[in-house]
Protein backbone atom coordinates (compact mmCIF):
# COMPACT_ATOMS: atom_id res chain seq x y z
CA UNK A 1 0.00 0.00 0.00
CA UNK A 2 1.78 3.24 -0.86
CA UNK A 3 2.40 5.80 1.80
CA UNK A 4 3.93 9.10 0.61
CA UNK A 5 5.44 11.92 2.78
CA UNK A 6 3.10 14.16 4.50
CA UNK A 7 0.13 11.55 3.32
CA UNK A 8 -2.16 11.49 6.90
CA UNK A 9 -1.18 8.21 9.12
CA UNK A 10 -4.69 7.89 9.30
CA UNK A 11 -4.34 6.45 5.90
CA UNK A 12 -2.63 2.90 7.52
CA UNK A 13 -4.06 0.32 6.97
CA UNK A 14 -5.93 -2.33 9.64
CA UNK A 15 -3.97 -5.29 10.41
CA UNK A 16 -5.54 -8.54 8.64
CA UNK A 17 -8.83 -9.39 9.59
CA UNK A 18 -8.82 -10.78 13.08
CA UNK A 19 -5.48 -9.81 13.42
CA UNK A 20 -4.90 -8.36 17.02
CA UNK A 21 -2.41 -5.00 16.95
CA UNK A 22 0.27 -5.09 18.70
CA UNK A 23 1.06 -2.63 21.82
CA UNK A 24 4.41 -4.12 22.47
CA UNK A 25 8.27 -3.02 21.83
CA UNK A 26 8.51 -5.52 18.83
CA UNK A 27 8.03 -7.48 17.40
CA UNK A 28 4.97 -4.84 16.56
CA UNK A 29 2.78 -4.11 14.15
CA UNK A 30 4.36 -4.26 10.77
CA UNK A 31 2.52 -2.81 7.35
CA UNK A 32 1.28 -5.06 4.83
CA UNK A 33 4.01 -4.40 1.84
CA UNK A 34 6.74 -5.58 4.77
CA UNK A 35 4.80 -8.57 4.94
CA UNK A 36 4.13 -8.89 0.97
CA UNK A 37 7.80 -7.92 0.88
CA UNK A 38 8.19 -11.42 2.14
CA UNK A 39 6.54 -13.67 -0.66
CA UNK A 40 9.86 -13.96 -2.72
CA UNK A 41 12.79 -16.08 -1.98
CA UNK A 42 16.68 -14.83 -2.84
CA UNK A 43 19.81 -16.39 -3.25
CA UNK A 44 22.36 -15.09 -0.58
CA UNK A 45 25.41 -15.31 -2.62
CA UNK A 46 23.47 -13.64 -5.75
CA UNK A 47 24.05 -10.07 -6.78
CA UNK A 48 20.08 -9.12 -6.55
CA UNK A 49 20.48 -10.00 -2.34
CA UNK A 50 24.11 -9.20 -2.28
CA UNK A 51 23.16 -5.29 -3.00
CA UNK A 52 20.02 -5.52 -1.01
CA UNK A 53 22.70 -5.87 2.05
CA UNK A 54 24.50 -2.96 1.10
CA UNK A 55 21.59 -0.95 0.55
CA UNK A 56 20.52 -1.83 3.66
CA UNK A 57 23.84 -1.01 5.59
CA UNK A 58 24.32 2.14 3.83
CA UNK A 59 20.82 3.53 4.56
CA UNK A 60 21.01 2.79 8.17
CA UNK A 61 24.41 4.64 8.46
CA UNK A 62 22.66 7.99 6.91
CA UNK A 63 20.35 7.25 10.35
CA UNK A 64 23.06 8.09 12.41
CA UNK A 65 23.98 11.29 10.50
CA UNK A 66 28.02 10.35 9.85
CA UNK A 67 28.96 12.28 6.01
CA UNK A 68 32.35 11.81 6.74
CA UNK A 69 32.33 7.65 6.65
CA UNK A 70 33.56 7.22 10.04
CA UNK A 71 30.95 4.62 10.88
CA UNK A 72 29.87 1.44 9.05
CA UNK A 73 27.19 -0.75 9.66
CA UNK A 74 27.09 -4.61 10.65
CA UNK A 75 24.12 -6.63 10.44
CA UNK A 76 23.97 -9.55 12.84
CA UNK A 77 21.55 -12.65 12.36
CA UNK A 78 19.63 -13.31 15.70
CA UNK A 79 17.37 -10.72 18.04
CA UNK A 80 18.45 -7.82 19.23
CA UNK A 81 20.57 -10.31 22.21
CA UNK A 82 22.66 -11.18 19.50
CA UNK A 83 23.66 -8.40 18.23
CA UNK A 84 24.40 -7.01 21.84
CA UNK A 85 26.43 -9.40 22.65
CA UNK A 86 28.26 -9.51 19.54
CA UNK A 87 28.40 -5.78 20.03
CA UNK A 88 29.96 -6.08 23.84
CA UNK A 89 32.58 -9.00 22.92
CA UNK A 90 34.11 -7.07 20.33
CA UNK A 91 34.20 -3.88 21.44
CA UNK A 92 35.52 -4.23 25.25
CA UNK A 93 38.61 -6.14 24.60
CA UNK A 94 39.64 -9.06 26.48
CA UNK A 95 42.17 -6.71 29.41
CA UNK A 96 39.32 -3.82 29.34
CA UNK A 97 36.49 -2.93 31.91
CA UNK A 98 32.90 -1.83 31.19
CA UNK A 99 30.52 0.11 33.36
CA UNK A 100 27.06 -0.74 32.86
CA UNK A 101 24.17 1.89 33.88
CA UNK A 102 21.42 -0.39 34.82
CA UNK A 103 17.45 0.86 35.30
CA UNK A 104 15.92 -2.00 34.21
CA UNK A 105 15.84 -5.25 32.63
CA UNK A 106 18.10 -4.47 29.38
CA UNK A 107 20.92 -3.27 31.54
CA UNK A 108 20.89 -6.03 33.96
CA UNK A 109 21.33 -8.13 30.73
CA UNK A 110 23.94 -6.35 29.25
CA UNK A 111 26.06 -6.70 32.42
CA UNK A 112 25.05 -10.70 32.59
CA UNK A 113 26.38 -10.49 28.77
CA UNK A 114 29.68 -9.49 30.19
CA UNK A 115 29.89 -12.23 33.14
CA UNK A 116 29.21 -14.65 30.46
CA UNK A 117 32.09 -13.48 28.20
CA UNK A 118 34.18 -13.38 31.02
CA UNK A 119 34.76 -8.72 30.82
CA UNK A 120 35.61 -7.24 33.89
CA UNK A 121 32.88 -5.47 34.89
CA UNK A 122 30.63 -3.23 37.02
CA UNK A 123 27.60 -1.87 37.62
CA UNK A 124 25.26 1.58 38.16
CA UNK A 125 22.51 -0.49 39.23
CA UNK A 126 19.54 2.16 39.70
CA UNK A 127 16.57 -0.14 40.13
CA UNK A 128 13.63 -0.15 38.56
CA UNK A 129 13.57 2.64 36.09
CA UNK A 130 15.71 5.91 37.87
CA UNK A 131 17.87 6.90 35.67
CA UNK A 132 21.67 6.86 35.94
CA UNK A 133 22.53 10.54 35.46
CA UNK A 134 26.13 12.18 34.18
CA UNK A 135 27.79 13.55 37.74
CA UNK A 136 27.43 9.79 39.11
CA UNK A 137 28.49 8.56 36.00
CA UNK A 138 31.58 11.26 36.55
CA UNK A 139 32.13 10.31 39.94
CA UNK A 140 32.15 6.22 39.09
CA UNK A 141 34.88 6.94 36.59
CA UNK A 142 36.72 8.37 38.90
CA UNK A 143 36.78 6.16 41.49
CA UNK A 144 37.50 3.49 38.92
CA UNK A 145 40.58 4.30 36.42
CA UNK A 146 40.78 0.55 35.14
CA UNK A 147 36.97 1.16 33.62
CA UNK A 148 37.57 1.51 29.80
CA UNK A 149 34.19 1.86 28.35
CA UNK A 150 30.62 3.08 29.93
CA UNK A 151 27.31 0.95 28.55
CA UNK A 152 24.26 2.65 28.33
CA UNK A 153 20.59 1.68 27.86
CA UNK A 154 18.81 4.22 25.05
CA UNK A 155 15.55 3.96 25.84
CA UNK A 156 15.34 1.17 28.89
CA UNK A 157 12.44 -0.92 27.63
CA UNK A 158 11.61 -2.52 30.47
CA UNK A 159 9.60 0.81 32.13
CA UNK A 160 10.22 3.21 29.11
CA UNK A 161 12.37 5.48 30.04
CA UNK A 162 14.32 7.41 27.59
CA UNK A 163 17.92 7.59 29.56
CA UNK A 164 19.80 10.76 29.30
CA UNK A 165 22.53 9.92 26.80
CA UNK A 166 23.79 13.31 25.88
CA UNK A 167 24.78 13.97 29.60
CA UNK A 168 26.24 10.28 29.98
CA UNK A 169 28.25 10.76 26.51
CA UNK A 170 29.74 14.07 28.10
CA UNK A 171 30.65 12.37 30.73
CA UNK A 172 31.91 9.43 29.90
CA UNK A 173 34.55 11.15 27.24
CA UNK A 174 35.73 14.31 29.29
CA UNK A 175 36.64 11.04 31.37
CA UNK A 176 38.49 10.02 28.28
CA UNK A 177 36.45 6.91 28.09
CA UNK A 178 34.62 5.57 25.49
CA UNK A 179 30.61 5.15 25.29
CA UNK A 180 28.73 1.85 23.43
CA UNK A 181 25.17 2.09 23.08
CA UNK A 182 22.00 -0.38 23.17
CA UNK A 183 19.74 1.53 21.42
CA UNK A 184 17.86 -1.00 20.70
CA UNK A 185 14.02 0.13 20.97
CA UNK A 186 15.02 3.74 20.50
CA UNK A 187 16.92 3.82 17.04
CA UNK A 188 15.07 5.17 13.99
CA UNK A 189 12.38 6.87 15.93
CA UNK A 190 14.69 8.74 18.67
CA UNK A 191 18.38 10.62 17.13
CA UNK A 192 21.20 9.41 18.03
CA UNK A 193 23.35 11.28 15.84
CA UNK A 194 27.02 11.13 15.99
CA UNK A 195 27.76 14.81 14.99
CA UNK A 196 25.71 15.50 18.67
CA UNK A 197 26.09 12.45 21.20
CA UNK A 198 29.90 11.02 21.03
CA UNK A 199 29.83 6.68 21.06
CA UNK A 200 31.60 4.24 19.55
CA UNK A 201 29.21 1.64 18.64
CA UNK A 202 25.58 1.56 19.09
CA UNK A 203 23.09 -1.81 18.28
CA UNK A 204 19.74 -2.19 17.30
CA UNK A 205 17.48 -4.48 15.73
CA UNK A 206 15.30 -4.88 12.89
CA UNK A 207 11.74 -5.36 14.64
CA UNK A 208 12.03 -2.17 16.84
CA UNK A 209 11.52 1.18 15.64
CA UNK A 210 11.62 1.00 11.71
CA UNK A 211 9.10 -1.69 11.78
CA UNK A 212 10.53 -4.46 10.15
CA UNK A 213 10.05 -8.56 11.17
CA UNK A 214 12.71 -9.94 13.71
CA UNK A 215 15.25 -11.48 12.14
CA UNK A 216 18.86 -10.06 12.94
CA UNK A 217 19.97 -6.83 14.79
CA UNK A 218 22.83 -4.56 13.55
CA UNK A 219 25.40 -2.68 15.05
CA UNK A 220 26.70 0.82 13.99
CA UNK A 221 30.46 1.24 14.81
CA UNK A 222 33.52 3.96 14.24
CA UNK A 223 35.57 2.25 11.58
CA UNK A 224 38.69 2.46 13.98
CA UNK A 225 36.98 0.71 16.28
CA UNK A 226 35.88 -2.23 13.91
CA UNK A 227 39.55 -2.22 12.87
CA UNK A 228 40.77 -2.25 16.50
CA UNK A 229 37.83 -5.40 17.30
CA UNK A 230 39.92 -7.99 14.89
CA UNK A 231 40.94 -11.63 16.85
CA UNK A 232 38.66 -9.89 20.34
CA UNK A 233 35.65 -11.34 20.07
CA UNK A 234 34.99 -14.85 22.37
CA UNK A 235 32.21 -15.97 19.33
CA UNK A 236 32.64 -17.46 15.94
CA UNK A 237 29.55 -16.10 15.12
CA UNK A 238 29.85 -13.32 17.04
CA UNK A 239 32.48 -11.73 15.84
CA UNK A 240 31.60 -7.93 14.62
CA UNK A 241 35.23 -7.57 12.99
CA UNK A 242 34.93 -10.75 11.10
CA UNK A 243 31.33 -10.12 9.47
CA UNK A 244 32.58 -6.86 8.81
CA UNK A 245 35.64 -7.69 6.85
CA UNK A 246 33.56 -10.70 4.99
CA UNK A 247 31.12 -8.63 4.32
CA UNK A 248 33.22 -5.66 2.64
CA UNK A 249 35.41 -7.94 1.00
CA UNK A 250 32.23 -10.46 -0.61
CA UNK A 251 29.05 -8.39 -0.30
CA UNK A 252 27.61 -11.31 1.92
CA UNK A 253 27.01 -11.84 5.21
CA UNK A 254 29.38 -14.76 6.34
CA UNK A 255 26.62 -17.58 7.46
CA UNK A 256 23.20 -17.52 6.06
CA UNK A 257 21.14 -14.60 6.11
CA UNK A 258 17.77 -14.18 6.92
CA UNK A 259 16.84 -13.11 3.70
CA UNK A 260 12.82 -12.40 4.05
CA UNK A 261 13.94 -10.55 7.04
CA UNK A 262 16.50 -8.45 5.06
CA UNK A 263 13.74 -8.03 1.83
CA UNK A 264 11.29 -6.64 4.78
CA UNK A 265 13.61 -4.33 6.22
CA UNK A 266 14.19 -2.87 3.15
CA UNK A 267 10.32 -1.71 2.37
CA UNK A 268 10.29 -0.86 5.99
CA UNK A 269 13.71 1.88 5.91
CA UNK A 270 11.40 3.06 2.50
CA UNK A 271 8.32 3.68 4.59
CA UNK A 272 10.43 5.37 7.35
CA UNK A 273 12.48 7.47 4.90
CA UNK A 274 8.52 8.31 3.49
CA UNK A 275 7.27 9.08 7.19
CA UNK A 276 10.21 11.93 7.37
CA UNK A 277 12.59 9.89 8.74
CA UNK A 278 13.90 9.59 12.44
CA UNK A 279 11.64 13.10 12.97
CA UNK A 280 8.81 11.62 11.12
CA UNK A 281 8.89 8.63 13.02
CA UNK A 282 9.23 10.09 16.16
CA UNK A 283 6.59 12.81 15.68
CA UNK A 284 3.62 9.58 15.02
CA UNK A 285 5.31 7.83 18.56
CA UNK A 286 4.85 10.74 20.49
CA UNK A 287 1.21 11.87 19.19
CA UNK A 288 0.71 8.05 19.92
CA UNK A 289 1.82 8.08 23.91
CA UNK A 290 0.42 11.02 23.90
CA UNK A 291 -3.26 11.14 22.72
CA UNK A 292 -2.72 7.24 25.02
CA UNK A 293 -1.69 8.11 27.93
CA UNK A 294 -4.27 11.43 28.28
CA UNK A 295 -6.99 8.83 27.56
CA UNK A 296 -5.72 6.44 29.91
CA UNK A 297 -5.60 9.67 32.86
CA UNK A 298 -8.47 10.46 32.44
CA UNK A 299 -9.50 6.65 32.88
CA UNK A 300 -7.71 7.34 36.37
CA UNK A 301 -4.79 5.18 35.08
CA UNK A 302 -1.44 6.72 36.22
CA UNK A 303 2.05 6.18 34.74
CA UNK A 304 4.95 5.16 36.63
CA UNK A 305 7.09 7.90 34.95
CA UNK A 306 6.41 11.72 35.12
CA UNK A 307 6.01 13.46 31.84
CA UNK A 308 9.88 14.70 31.22
CA UNK A 309 11.14 10.79 31.57
CA UNK A 310 8.41 9.30 29.17
CA UNK A 311 9.76 8.31 26.45
CA UNK A 312 7.25 7.97 22.71
CA UNK A 313 8.15 4.05 22.60
CA UNK A 314 6.64 2.03 25.61
CA UNK A 315 5.05 3.45 28.78
CA UNK A 316 4.50 1.92 31.75
CA UNK A 317 1.03 2.34 34.04
CA UNK A 318 0.49 1.08 37.54
CA UNK A 319 -2.68 -2.00 37.76
CA UNK A 320 -5.79 -0.36 39.60
CA UNK A 321 -5.72 -0.18 43.71
CA UNK A 322 -9.73 -1.47 43.00
CA UNK A 323 -9.69 -5.41 44.35
CA UNK A 324 -11.91 -6.10 40.99
CA UNK A 325 -8.52 -5.64 38.84
CA UNK A 326 -6.57 -8.34 37.40
CA UNK A 327 -3.91 -8.31 34.61
CA UNK A 328 -4.71 -11.72 33.13
CA UNK A 329 -8.19 -10.55 33.03
CA UNK A 330 -7.74 -7.04 31.41
CA UNK A 331 -5.06 -8.59 29.15
CA UNK A 332 -8.02 -11.35 27.87
CA UNK A 333 -10.45 -8.19 27.56
CA UNK A 334 -8.37 -6.18 25.72
CA UNK A 335 -7.00 -8.93 23.73
CA UNK A 336 -10.70 -9.58 22.42
CA UNK A 337 -11.06 -6.00 21.56
CA UNK A 338 -8.29 -6.11 19.44
CA UNK A 339 -5.20 -4.96 21.24
CA UNK A 340 -2.26 -7.10 22.51
CA UNK A 341 -0.82 -5.06 25.76
CA UNK A 342 2.60 -5.95 27.74
CA UNK A 343 2.81 -7.17 31.41
CA UNK A 344 4.92 -4.56 33.36
CA UNK A 345 8.45 -5.69 35.02
CA UNK A 346 8.54 -3.40 38.41
CA UNK A 347 9.61 -5.07 40.75
CA UNK A 348 8.19 -3.39 43.58
CA UNK A 349 4.53 -2.60 42.67
CA UNK A 350 2.31 -4.35 39.66
CA UNK A 351 2.23 -2.56 36.35
CA UNK A 352 1.92 -3.09 32.51
CA UNK A 353 2.82 -1.48 29.84
CA UNK A 354 1.38 -0.21 26.37
CA UNK A 355 3.48 0.34 23.59
CA UNK A 356 3.63 3.29 21.07
CA UNK A 357 5.27 1.73 18.09
CA UNK A 358 4.73 0.45 15.20
CA UNK A 359 1.71 0.40 12.18
CA UNK A 360 -0.69 2.84 14.21
CA UNK A 361 -1.60 6.47 14.77
CA UNK A 362 -3.47 8.49 17.35
CA UNK A 363 -6.46 7.10 15.79
CA UNK A 364 -5.99 3.83 16.68
CA UNK A 365 -4.36 5.00 20.00
CA UNK A 366 -8.14 6.39 20.84
CA UNK A 367 -9.92 2.97 20.52
CA UNK A 368 -6.87 1.59 22.50
CA UNK A 369 -8.29 3.82 25.48
CA UNK A 370 -11.89 2.86 24.44
CA UNK A 371 -11.06 -0.71 24.87
CA UNK A 372 -9.57 -0.08 28.15
CA UNK A 373 -12.42 1.64 29.43
CA UNK A 374 -14.79 -0.81 28.48
CA UNK A 375 -12.65 -3.38 30.07
CA UNK A 376 -12.07 -2.14 33.39
CA UNK A 377 -16.24 -1.76 33.01
CA UNK A 378 -16.48 -5.59 32.44
CA UNK A 379 -14.36 -5.85 35.27
CA UNK A 380 -16.21 -3.81 37.52
CA UNK A 381 -13.45 -1.83 38.42
CA UNK A 382 -15.10 2.13 38.74
CA UNK A 383 -12.03 3.81 38.93
CA UNK A 384 -8.25 2.83 37.80
CA UNK A 385 -6.52 4.95 40.30
CA UNK A 386 -3.42 3.13 41.75
CA UNK A 387 -2.23 1.85 45.12
CA UNK A 388 -0.85 4.30 47.80
CA UNK A 389 2.00 2.44 47.63
CA UNK A 390 2.60 3.15 43.83
CA UNK A 391 2.31 6.80 43.94
CA UNK A 392 4.77 6.73 47.13
CA UNK A 393 6.90 5.13 44.63
CA UNK A 394 7.32 7.52 42.13
CA UNK A 395 8.00 9.89 44.38
CA UNK A 396 11.62 9.10 44.03
CA UNK A 397 12.17 10.26 40.61
CA UNK A 398 12.48 14.23 40.32
CA UNK A 399 10.32 16.07 37.73
C1 LIG B 1 14.30 -5.45 22.49
C2 LIG B 1 15.49 -5.00 23.24
C3 LIG B 1 16.68 -5.76 23.26
C4 LIG B 1 16.83 -7.07 22.53
O1 LIG B 1 15.89 -8.00 22.88
P1 LIG B 1 15.64 -9.29 21.96
O2 LIG B 1 14.48 -9.94 22.65
O3 LIG B 1 16.86 -10.11 21.98
O4 LIG B 1 15.32 -8.79 20.59
C5 LIG B 1 17.79 -5.24 23.89
N1 LIG B 1 17.74 -4.04 24.51
C6 LIG B 1 16.61 -3.30 24.54
C7 LIG B 1 16.64 -1.98 25.25
C8 LIG B 1 15.45 -3.75 23.91
O5 LIG B 1 14.34 -3.01 23.94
Amino acid sequence: MPVTANTSVAAFEPPALGEPYLLTPGPLTTAYSVKQAMLRDWGSWDGDFRAMTAELRNRLIVLTGDTKGEFDCVPIQGSGTFAVEAMLGSFVPKDGKALVLANGAYGLRAAQTLQYLGRAHTLIDKGDYLPPRGDEVAAALDADPAITHVVVIHCETSSGILNPVAEISQAVYAKGRKLLVDSMSAFGAIPLDVNEIRYEAMVSSANKCIEGVPGFGFVIARKSELEAAKGRSHSLSLDVHAQWAYMNKTGQWRFTPPTHVVAAFLEALKLHEEEGGIAGRGARYVKNRDVMVAGMRELGFETLLKDRWLSPIIVTFFCPADGNFAFDRFYELMKDKGFIIYPGKLTVVDSFRVGCIGRMDEHVMRRVVEAAGQSLKEMGVADAAPPAIAIAERAKLAA
